[in-house]
């Protein structure tokens, strides 16, 4: 029987988990934190409000497989994700950028997609091909929505303006020129835990192959013991930074208790001013939230900086337009190849910008070709 280290108690450590012992592997998992969940760690505060301790987790995926599979470990009920974006005049309008967005914006009245993409069209940049999330942003929606919804928004958030950031993490926010104001793209299938997610990751390692330690740190005379290691840690850290630091974006949580429990549509909103704060959450909006009716509830407000100034707490790899961050994850990718007996896996330890349906699906996948591998050459 063979021995299994799994380093990170978040998604990519609990999908290889849950795999591996299906299979009849023994797995140990480690996490340096007190608790289960990674990242999508929640708790229920003293005002009876369910929230997610590391930023909103919204669960939103195309992909069927993945919605399938870890709805065995959990009750899901649909919910449909609203933002708004608070605007200097007061405004809360909706985001992503819809018919309604542009009407409030320029002072318009359109009625239709048609009138709106035509505006759109004639306020765009003509740039062929955008080399960064700026340009991508003129090419599509022109300069006045760029400044006001994503430049101070990215700045924050990231520190660099939008020039220096690469298209794909603006294009995450899909472009509406109908009255649609949902959040995600169409297409997508949304849900959360009605228990919250620490109870799935429960269920996931509910195995009698499977033993937790929190608490526990990674080191390197751990391997001894094993015969393989999933390893979700950062792929910088594991060796020592030799070829410098991965940079991560990181952020701290202000929570603050507000009386009354108002009903509203949308549960989180976007700052577009210059201040220090990107977006607040009202938790008890998403569903079973509310845990327990104290006529108060909690709001959540997020203030982006680098991981080294929040404990090296490491929630977002930076991607820049110039793909530097990626060249030097490539390097360690390289030096991580030389390691016979581990894997790393994750959004740290593969250094990707990844929802938790992208992870669980990177996750499947890489468990189940391990596996086929160790079959192939039994
Ligand atoms: N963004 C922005 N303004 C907004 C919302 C998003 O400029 O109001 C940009 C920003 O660069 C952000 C990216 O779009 O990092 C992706 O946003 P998303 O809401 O997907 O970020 P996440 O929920 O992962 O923090």
């Amino acid at each position: 029987m063979k021995r299994i280290l799994i380093v990170g108690a978040g998604y990519a450590g609990a999908v290889h988990a849950r795999l591996l012992a299906d299979a009849g592997y023994k797995v140990h998992v480690i996490d340096k934190r007190p608790h289960i969940a990674g990242n999508a760690y929640d708790r229920v505060d003293e005002n009876g409000v369910r929230l997610h301790v590391y930023g909103p987790h919204l669960f939103h995926s195309k992909n069927k497989n993945v919605i399938g599979w870890i709805k065995q470990f959990g009750d899901f009920v649909p919910y449909t994700h609203k933002v708004r974006a608070l605007l200097p005049d007061g405004q809360e309008v909706p985001l992503p950028i819809n018919l309604d967005t542009v009407n409030a914006v320029f002072g318009t009245s359109f009625e239709t997609a048609e009138e709106v993409q035509a505006h759109l069209r004639k306020v765009s940049l003509p740039i062929a091909e955008p080399a960064n999330a700026a340009e991508y942003l003129y090419a599509n929606i022109g300069k006045d929505l760029t400044d006001l919804f994503f430049r101070p928004y990215t700045k924050k958030m990231w520190g660099f303006d939008l020039e220096d950031m690469e298209a794909a993490v603006v294009k995450r926010i899909p472009l509406r020129f109908d009255r649609t104001d949902t959040y995600f793209a169409d297409d997508e299938i949304q849900m959360m835990p009605r228990d919250g997610y620490v109870a799935v990751f429960e269920a996931l390692f509910a195995h009698p192959g499977i033993t937790v330690s929190l608490n526990t740190a990674f080191s390197k005379d751990m391997l001894a013991d094993y015969d393989f290691c999933f390893n979700s840690m950062p792929i910088d850290e594991y060796f020592g930074a030799a070829l410098g630091e991965l940079p991560y974006r990181s952020l701290r949580f202000h929570h603050r208790t507000v009386e009354g429990v108002p009903e509203q549509d949308w549960s989180v909103t976007n700052f577009t001013d210059t201040g220090k704060f990107t977006r607040e959450t009202a938790w008890h909006v998403l569903p079973h939230h509310l845990v327990e009716d104290t006529g108060r509830h909690t709001r959540t407000k997020e203030e982006p900086c680098d991981y080294r100034d929040n404990n090296m707490e490491r929630y977002y790899p930076v991607k820049t337009a110039d793909g530097r961050y990626v060249a030097l994850y490539e390097k360690y990718k390289v030096l991580a190849a030389s390691e016979p007996k581990m894997q790393f896996i994750g959004r740290c330890g593969t250094y990707q910008y990844l929802d938790m349906d992208q992870v669980i699906n990177q996750s499947l996948i890489s468990a189940e070709k391990w596996l086929a591998a160790q079959k192939a050459t039994a």
